[in-house]
């Protein structure tokens, strides 16, 4: 992490670029080391002075990384898309119910035929995610996990988020830290921080009503991290959420970091639309959530969350285009070259299935920041060369 000493030099530099005389104040508590208040985040969110929050929160991000921008080749494997609660998340456009058309839960494998992309030595990083299936318990996961170490033991597996933790743990009638001892006996390394959704219970209840409540979402991660379990965090914007929910919710991750100190990134997920029940009720279409208010929830993230070192783009939803000028907004990660996702693209992310290296190098060169491969725990494993010149047309 970066001396308070040089976040507050960088703030300072930033401040003349600042014209909101709101965002003026919050760059003076930087300067000063104060902590930003939930006050401070609704001023960020309702500024109209993009440039100046964006000049704000590449300080700090500046001042904890430097130019370098990091990202990971991982694969994406969503076992099963059978979930319980496919009638109440109504963002979502994955799930299926056992026999509805489009079902599937692979056998072990399927599961290792899709992994075995990883044989290629360059995939490090497994991210597991899927339906809260009945008949995907902790046997299922256990088997998965031990055979994919056995398979690829150079691979680390990041895998089943706090809600599908609680699921396992309520068919097993286990505790949350019992699944997790468990799962992490048979090769669990990380936890991914999906299905955080908004904290708020007014929101859950009108887009995922019977989904794990926010604090258990919150006890679920301490459990983890208790037990030396690192893990992302997330939040799904874009839909009905209000500020005050945005800013509750940012409040309970940034408590439980002071806590723990256990998450290791947050990435706002952008909400999509099409084809889920709560797109149609909103009568809204293609994309929802506006170049802007990504950039602003990126910024928002990086400023508020003082004790997290990573905010990380996840271009899939937001576009790679986005997500490039996001590394001017406070975003030190990409997600990487992710092969074969499939859960937004169920609900209509419009973006590729997958970048390859080539193109994720292109894409922090071309912002003038320097590409670093990472591992799961964000220690660098190589730096690429600096960033080239921006092509200019003749
Ligand atoms: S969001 Fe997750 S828990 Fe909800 S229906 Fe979709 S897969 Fe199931």
């Amino acid at each position: 992490m970066a001396s308070a000493g040089t976040i507050a030099a960088l703030a300072e530099l930033a401040l003349p670029t600042v014209s909101d005389p709101a965002l003026r104040r919050i760059g003076s508590k930087l300067v000063a080391g104060t902590r930003l208040d939930q006050a401070d985040g609704h001023a960020m969110y309702r500024s109209h002075d993009l440039l100046g929050l964006g000049a704000l929160a590449d300080a700090v991000n500046r001042a904890k990384h430097g130019d370098v921008v990091t990202f990971a080749s991982n694969q994406h494997i969503n076992p099963t898309n059978i979930c319980v609660l496919r009638t109440t998340c109504t963002f979502c456009g994955y799930a299926r119910l056992p026999k509805e058309a489009g079902a599937y839960r692979y056998t072990l494998a399927q599961v290792l035929g899709e992994a075995s992309n990883a044989a290629d030595g360059l995939t490090r990083e497994f991210h597991i995610v899927g339906g809260l299936d009945m008949q995907a318990g902790l046997a299922y996961y256990q088997e998965m996990f031990r055979a994919l170490k056995s398979n690829f033991p150079h691979v680390h597996i990041k895998a089943l988020t706090a809600v599908e933790i609680a699921h396992i743990a309520r068919i097993e009638k286990m505790s949350w830290t019992d699944v997790l001892i468990a799962l992490r006996e048979a090769g669990l390394d990380t936890m991914p921080g999906g299905g955080a959704e908004t904290f708020s219970a007014a929101v859950r209840d009108r887009i995922a009503g019977k989904k794990l409540a926010g604090a258990d979402y919150i006890g679920v991660h301490r459990a983890a991290h208790a037990l030396g379990i690192r893990s992302n965090c997330t939040m799904l914007y874009g839909h009905v959420e209000t500020l005050d929910d945005r800013m509750e919710h940012l409040q309970m991750l940034r408590d439980l970091q002071d806590e723990t100190g256990g998450f290791l990134a947050y990435i706002p997920l952008a909400y999509h639309p099409d084809d889920n029940e709560l797109g149609r009720e909103l009568l809204r279409q293609g994309q929802a959530t506006g170049g802007v208010d990504d950039l602003k929830m990126l910024a928002v993230g990086r400023l508020f969350l003082d004790n997290f070192a990573h905010v990380k783009s996840h271009w899939i939803m937001v576009s790679q285009a986005v997500s490039q000028v996001a590394l001017h907004f406070g975003v030190n990660d990409l997600e990487g070259t992710v092969v074969r996702e499939k859960i937004y693209h169920a609900v209509g992310a419009h973006t590729p299935q997958a970048m390859t290296l080539d193109a994720i190098l292109g894409l922090i060169r071309g912002a003038g920041k320097i590409p670093a491969e990472r591992d799961s725990f964000y220690n660098i494993l190589r730096t690429f060369d600096a960033a080239a010149p921006v092509p200019v047309p003749a």
